[in-house]
C-alpha cells in the first residue's frame, strides 16, 4: 500500500513572517490529516518554518540544492547547510530549474545522489514541454529524465525517492492534465522503474502529479490507480486551498 504524499512548493514567495503564518495554519489544520505532507519554503524561510513544523506531521523540504557539498560556489546552498536547518527532503529537477536555469539531467542526477548520500528524501520532478507532448514524445521525455535522474541510485536509496510527474504546460497555467492522461504517464513511469529496479520497487514507488492541482480537481486525480499524491505550487500558498487538497476525500 502506497501512502498519499502531498507537497507544497512555495517557490519564491513569502517573507519569513508570511511563511510562519501559513506554516502555523497548516500545522493546526492538518494535524488530523491522514497522508504524508511536506512544505518547501524558500531558503530564507527554512529555519522559521522548520521551527514551526518540527515534531508535527509536516516535513520540511527545500526547493533545490547545490551539486557539491561545499566550496567556492557563490550563491549556492549545500546539502550540509540544509541538513543543519533540519531539512528532511529536497525537490530536484523542477521544470523551472530545468528550463529557466538550464539544469540538465547530469547535474540533477549529481544532486539526487548527493542528497540521498546525506540521508535526505528526494522529490525528482520529470515532465514534458507542450511541443514534446504534441510530438508524441511525452513518455520518451519522462523515461529519459527518470532513467538519467536515477543513474547510480541503489535500490535501497530509491526508497527515499518520490517522482513528481509535472507536465510543464500544466504548471502555473491553470491547465491540468486529465486524470486519465496523467495516470497513463504515471503508469509508464512505474513501468520504467520496474525495468530498472524490479516489480516490487515499481509497486512501492510514490508518483506525485503536479500541474495546476486545485481543491476542485485533487480527488479526481488522486482516485487514479497510479497517482499517489500531488506536488502543488500556486494552491499551496494559502491554507484555504492547500488544506482541502491535502485532505482530499
Ligand atoms: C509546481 O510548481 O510544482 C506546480 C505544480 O505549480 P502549480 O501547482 O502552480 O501548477
Amino acid at each position: 500500500m502506497r501512502t498519499y504524499f502531498i507537497a507544497g512548493n512555495w517557490k519564491m514567495h513569502k517573507t519569513r513572517s508570511e511563511a510562519a503564518e501559513l506554516a502555523k495554519a497548516l500545522v493546526s489544520q492538518l494535524k488530523d490529516g491522514k497522508h504524508k505532507y511536506l512544505v518547501a519554503p524558500s531558503f530564507t524561510a527554512l529555519e522559521t518554518v522548520g521551527n514551526i513544523v518540527a515534531g508535527t506531521n509536516i516535513m520540511l523540504g527545500a526547493q533545490n540544492m547545490a551539486a557539491e557539498e561545499q566550496g567556492a560556489h557563490t550563491g549556492e546552498v549545500s546539502v550540509l547547510q540544509l541538513k543543519d536547518l533540519g531539512v528532511q527532503a529536497v525537490i530536484l529537477g523542477h521544470s523551472e530549474r530545468r528550463h529557466i536555469y538550464k539544469e540538465d539531467d547530469e547535474l540533477i542526477n549529481k544532486k539526487v545522489r548527493l542528497a540521498l548520500k546525506h540521508g535526505l528524501e528526494v522529490i525528482l520532478c520529470v515532465g514534458e514541454l507542450l511541443e514534446e507532448r504534441e510530438a508524441g514524445k511525452a513518455e520518451a521525455v519522462c523515461e529519459t529524465q527518470t532513467v538519467k535522474g536515477l543513474e547510480g541510485v541503489s535500490a535501497e536509496d530509491l526508497k527515499r525517492v518520490t517522482i513528481a510527474y509535472e507536465p510543464v504546460w500544466a504548471i502555473g497555467t491553470g491547465k491540468t492534465a486529465t486524470p486519465e492522461d496523467a495516470d497513463a504517464i504515471h503508469a509508464y513511469i512505474r513501468k520504467v522503474i520496474g525495468k530498472l529496479y524490479g516489480e516490487a520497487a515499481a509497486k512501492a514507488m510514490c508518483i506525485q502529479y503536479g500541474g495546476s492541482v486545485k481543491p476542485e480537481n485533487a480527488a479526481q486525480l488522486m482516485a487514479k490507480a497510479n497517482i499517489d499524491g500531488a506536488l502543488v505550487g500556486g494552491a499551496a500558498l494559502k491554507a484555504e486551498t492547500f488544506v482541502p487538497i491535502a485532505k482530499f476525500a
